[in-house]
C-alpha cells in the first residue's frame, strides 16, 4: 500500500483502528521483533513486550497530524528530522526550541541546536541482489546452527 492510501485510511477510521495488537518474536539469533501498530511491518525491538510505531509511520502520522508544515516540509527541507514533533526538546538551526512540537519562545538561543542524525538511505536491491543477499544471510544462520 502506499504511503497516500495508508494515509487516506487513517484518516477514515482513526487511529483505533490500528491496535497496537500485534505479534512478536524473538528470533535465533536472539534479536526480538515486533510488529509496527500501524502498518505491521516487523522492526528490531529490545523488549517484544511493548507497542512500537515504525519510522515510516511516524512520517505519516507526522503528514497527518501537521500537514502544513509537511507540506512545505516536501517542498523546502527546513532541516528538521522526521517526527521532531515527537521529541521531547527539539531546538532548530535557528535556536528555537520545541518541546514536542510547540515552541518556547522565552528558551529560544538558550539551547544548543540539536544534531540530527542523517537518515540511512535503503538502497533499492535488485531482484537478483535479494537473492545472493538471502543466500548469505542463509548460509549465515546455517554456519551458527553447525557452531551450537
Ligand atoms: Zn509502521
Amino acid at each position: 500500500m502506499s504511503r497516500e492510501e495508508d494515509i487516506k485510511l487513517i484518516k477514515k477510521n482513526g487511529f483505533k483502528n490500528f491496535k497496537p495488537d500485534r505479534h512478536s518474536f524473538i528470533d535465533e539469533n536472539g534479536q526480538g521483533w515486533l510488529q509496527c501498530k500501524f502498518c505491521c511491518e516487523y522492526q528490531k525491538v529490545d523488549n517484544v513486550g511493548g507497542a512500537i510505531t515504525c519510522g515510516d509511520c511516524v512520517v505519516k502520522i507526522d503528514l497527518i497530524k501537521f500537514p502544513k508544515t509537511a507540506m512545505t516540509k516536501q517542498k523546502v527541507s527546513t532541516g528538521r528530522p522526521p517526527g521532531w514533533h515527537f521529541m521531547n526538546e527539539y531546538v532548530d538551526k535557528d535556536g528555537n526550541v520545541f518541546h514536542k512540537g510547540k515552541e518556547q519562545p522565552d528558551l529560544k538561543g538558550t539551547l544548543e541546536p540539536t544534531k540530527v542524525k542523517p537518515r540511512k538511505k535503503k538502497k533499492k536491491l535488485t531482484p537478483d541482489q535479494k537473492l545472493q543477499r538471502d543466500l548469505k544471510r542463509w548460509n549465515k544462520r546455517k554456519k551458527l546452527r553447525r557452531k551450537k
